[in-house]
């Protein structure tokens, strides 16, 4: 493309426009009149390493956290392979036809190695993310568990604020990333399939006991029986779980995306779910317990990363590091004069 005056003149005004669109007044404007673009601009400024970038998106948080809250905050685990992005399609659209505004946000700490595992090829929820009163956002890419969850929580209270009433946030059951989810949502989700056994699942027990309903997915055909088996033997085994405080019996289920079959009967448990723990009180004593959860992980990554990143500290771990590796020092010892060294820089701050 010939890059003339006029084309230079269109860019100018555009990325001014665009500039323009990202101050807070602006945005959160935006944001509370439902404006997916404004939503989107902003989780942008969440994932961006620029200090002024950071500085009005921690305004907007701020600004929409009192809009924030009123949503259905539903988390979806499964191994890679087991339907999740199927599930999410064909049941983003039931919740859409049911009246909500639906967000799909991911969890994927992986996504940057993988190359956007999970939500990042969007034409997989085709029907889903052409409705409108729809938003979809893979996950931030390129950081650590801690980083992603806490930006993930952050657009939580976004799309909350942008009126988005149920928001799906999709994780990979492989590693540390269902705690964070688990610790996010109001209902968990376990998607697994019949017949592949636990182990091949990696799904561990721990997983499933956070699980408030497991869901069998894949019912079609042939699989129809198998699965039908595999529920009854998931529902025995979940019987052995220790109660849950939250009075909660959680469910086995069995769905095909594909044939939208028993899609309903998901939607009418977490229904239940939700009308139980509001008059019991769960719901909002979780909401509460996940707050002092996150404010407690938000002070600890913060310490870690002022201790890590000062570079006295670098020099003077590598130096006790050596130490202690020829014992001639214990690691508590070296732990110790670590932090007295770390108390000594701020004071002098
Ligand atoms: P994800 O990796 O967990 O997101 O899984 P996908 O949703 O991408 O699904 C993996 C494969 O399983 C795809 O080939 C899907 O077409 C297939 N699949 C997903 N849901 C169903 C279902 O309900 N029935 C059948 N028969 N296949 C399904």
């Amino acid at each position: 493309m010939e890059l003339n005056n006029d084309h230079l003149d269109k860019w100018l005004k555009k990325r001014k426009l665009r500039k323009a669109e990202l101050n807070h007044d602006d945005l959160f404007q935006g944001i509370i009149n439902g404006h997916v673009q404004a939503l989107s601009s902003a989780i942008t400024l969440l994932e961006s390493s620029k200090s002024n970038d950071k500085q009005v998106a921690r305004q907007l948080i701020q600004s929409c956290l009192p809009y924030s809250g009123q949503s259905f905050r539903l988390g979806i685990t499964g191994v890679p392979g087991v339907g999740k992005s199927t599930f999410i399609e064909s049941f983003g659209v039931l919740a859409v036809n049911r009246g909500h505004k639906v967000a799909v946000l991911a969890v994927d700490p992986s996504s940057e190695k993988s190359g956007g595992s999970i939500l990042g090829d969007k034409t997989r929820m085709n029907q889903l993310s052409q409705m409108t009163n729809v938003f979809i956002r893979p996950s931030a890419a390129g950081e650590s568990l801690g980083g992603v969850a806490r930006k993930t929580r952050e657009a939580i209270i976004l799309c909350e604020a942008a009126g988005f009433d149920f928001v799906l946030i999709e994780t990979v059951g492989v590693g540390q990333s269902e705690t964070a989810v688990h610790s996010m949502v109001d209902f968990f989700l376990l998607l697994m399939l019949a017949g592949a056994g636990d182990e091949l699942q990696g799904i561990k027990r721990g997983i499933m006991e956070m699980a408030d309903a497991l869901v069998i997915t894949k019912a079609d055909g042939d699989n129809r029986k198998k699965s039908e088996m595999a529920k009854r033997s998931y529902q025995n085994a979940m019987h052995l779980f220790p109660p849950n405080s939250n009075e909660w019996i959680p469910q086995a289920l069995v769905v095909s995306a594909i044939e939208h079959y028993n899609l309903d009967q998901v939607f009418d448990t977490i229904d239940r779910f939700q009308n139980q723990t509001m008059v019991n009180g769960w719901f909002e004593k979780k909401r509460r317990m996940q707050d002092r959860y996150w404010l407690n992980e938000a002070i600890r990554d913060a310490l870690l990363h002022e201790f890590y990143a000062n570079d006295v500290i670098k020099l003077k771990l590598k130096e006790l590091e050596a130490r202690v590796v020829n014992n001639e020092l214990t690691s508590f010892d070296a732990a110790d004069e670590m932090l007295e060294k770390f108390k000594q820089i701020r004071n002098e701050d």
